[in-house]
């Protein structure tokens, strides 16, 4: 994710598509796992004239994981759960569709529970040839039961106690099209429509919907672009 700093009204354009601008002139974009490795930033002031950079961007090696011989119906959802996870799946779509005037994105983000990272973004497996979606957040193992964190402040735009895979989620906007989803809580203790501030507990961290075991899985999107939330954070402090 990267912030950029405009005059006021400036207008400005990714690859030529609009980027919204905020009235002092920031503006907030990000690249996912399969961009390219550049990019055109195009900034133009009130008045002209356009500002074009082309961005290089840094490609990265993910953990790619290969298991075969397994039993089909460990690769292939049951069809019976068709309807649950489309219905599902929608919900998901629909709130991070959701992009307010908040300014939130701008702030410094903070670790939703502090222990071992368990998993990273980008990682993915190929089960039986077929590849599986690649893991898009970041994995703290902890306790269960123990507090999960707002990452950053925001309005909850959706908060489940029990998806088929998520388990207990809650997606927050944080503005511009920048959201952060917490899945796999065992309880959930915030609502549809509710501001939170950074740091607010907003349930318990669990292993519900398809988890191995206990963690919270921390994704940030921009838009429909899947961030690296690890790259947004400090450090994971060390106890
Ligand atoms: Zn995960």
């Amino acid at each position: 994710m990267i912030i950029g700093h405009g005059e006021p009204g400036a207008s400005v354009t990714l690859d030529g598509q609009p980027v919204r601008v905020a009235p002092d002139g920031r503006f907030v974009f990000g690249f996912g796992r399969e961009a390219p490795p550049s990019a055109v930033l195009e900034v133009t002031p009130p008045g002209g004239p356009t500002e074009k950079r082309t961005l290089a961007i840094t490609q990265r090696t993910y953990d790619i994981q290969r298991i075969d011989g397994l039993p089909p119906s460990k690769v292939t959802p049951d069809p019976a759960l068709d309807e649950r996870l489309k219905r599902e799946r929608a919900a998901i779509g629909a709130a991070r569709k959701h992009t307010s005037d908040a300014l939130f994105w701008a702030e410094k983000l903070a670790w939703p529970s502090r222990g071992r990272i368990s998993g990273v973004y980008g990682s993915q497996r190929i089960l039986n040839g077929e590849p599986k979606q690649p893991h898009y957040g970041v994995d703290v193992a902890g306790p269960k039961g123990s507090p999960v964190t707002a990452p950053g402040s925001g309005t909850v735009t959706l908060a489940e106690p029990d998806f088929y895979y998520e388990g207990g989620i809650v997606i927050i906007d944080h503005g511009y099209g920048v959201s952060s989803t917490l899945i796999h809580m065992e309880r959930v203790d915030v609502q549809a429509g509710e501001s939170v501030a950074q740091g607010q507990r907003i349930g318990l961290l669990g292993a519900a919907g398809r988890a191995s075991g206990p963690h919270v899985d921390w994704r940030m999107n921009w838009n429909g672009v899947r961030l690296d939330p690890e790259l947004l954070v400090s450090p994971m402090p060390q106890n």
